[in-house]
């Protein structure tokens, strides 16, 4: 599906093989969509002779890039990605977005967030699930584990920058939050962005 509209065709990879089809089936007016993993086994050739149209050969990353063109002039859309598992209801159902620029929203405060902790599963999780449910954007959020250089012991960090809304009481929203770093034993601070 794009958004309401069912597609006519999906094409699951963006080798020759599924790009020849996008091309074909764009030609033909037809709404598709390509998803590909990236890794067409013709990105591998340096030089491909065997191509009509090409008599002293093409690379092959330069033949997939010129498809995709030729797909995208008609229509075809085409997204990065894999397709792991195909969800049946009724009928076959993909629902798919593309993301863009975000609208700027002044009425959201910058802030920044940073946790260390001793790592274990679902941290992160945990940390997006306190903001999502105070109605509190993520604008951005870096997370990583690394192994601590003196003691050897797994860490956990994440830096989050949160907007959030101007009308919302900080110093409540504050105590909110160290409360659940404390109930999960996290390290945290929060602190308006300066700049
Ligand atoms: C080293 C090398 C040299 C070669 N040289 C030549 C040559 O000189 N001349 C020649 O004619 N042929 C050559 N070939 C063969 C040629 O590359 C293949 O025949 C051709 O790429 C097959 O096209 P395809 O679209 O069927 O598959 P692929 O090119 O493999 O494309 C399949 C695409 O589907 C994607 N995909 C798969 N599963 C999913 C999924 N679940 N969700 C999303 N995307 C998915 C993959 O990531 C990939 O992008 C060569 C191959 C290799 C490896």
């Amino acid at each position: 599906m794009n958004g309401d509209k069912p597609l006519d065709c999906l094409v699951i990879g963006g080798g020759p093989a599924g790009l020849t089809a996008a091309i074909y089936l764009a030609r033909f007016h037809l709404d598709i969509l390509v998803i590909d993993e990236g890794k067409s086994r013709a990105g591998w050739i340096p030089c491909t002779r065997n191509v009509s149209g090409f008599p002293d050969g093409i690379k092959g990353t330069e033949l997939l890039e010129r498809m995709r063109e030729q797909a995208q002039k008609y229509g075809a859309k085409i997204i990065d990605g894999t397709v792991s598992r195909l969800e049946r209801e009724e009928g076959f159902k993909l629902v798919w977005y593309r993301t863009g620029p975000k609208a700027l929203q002044s009425n959201l405060l910058p802030y920044v967030v940073e946790v260390v902790a001793a790592d274990k599963p679902g941290i992160l999780f945990q940390l997006a699930d306190f903001f999502d449910k105070q109605g509190i954007t993520i604008e951005s959020l870096h997370s990583s584990r690394y192994r601590a250089m003196q003691t050897g012991a797994e860490m956990f960090t994440a830096q989050v920058t949160v907007g959030i809304p101007s009308n919302m009481h900080i110093a409540a929203l504050r105590d909110d939050f160290m409360e659940f770093c404390d109930h999960l034993n996290l390290d945290a601070i929060m602190d308006p962005m300066k700049f």
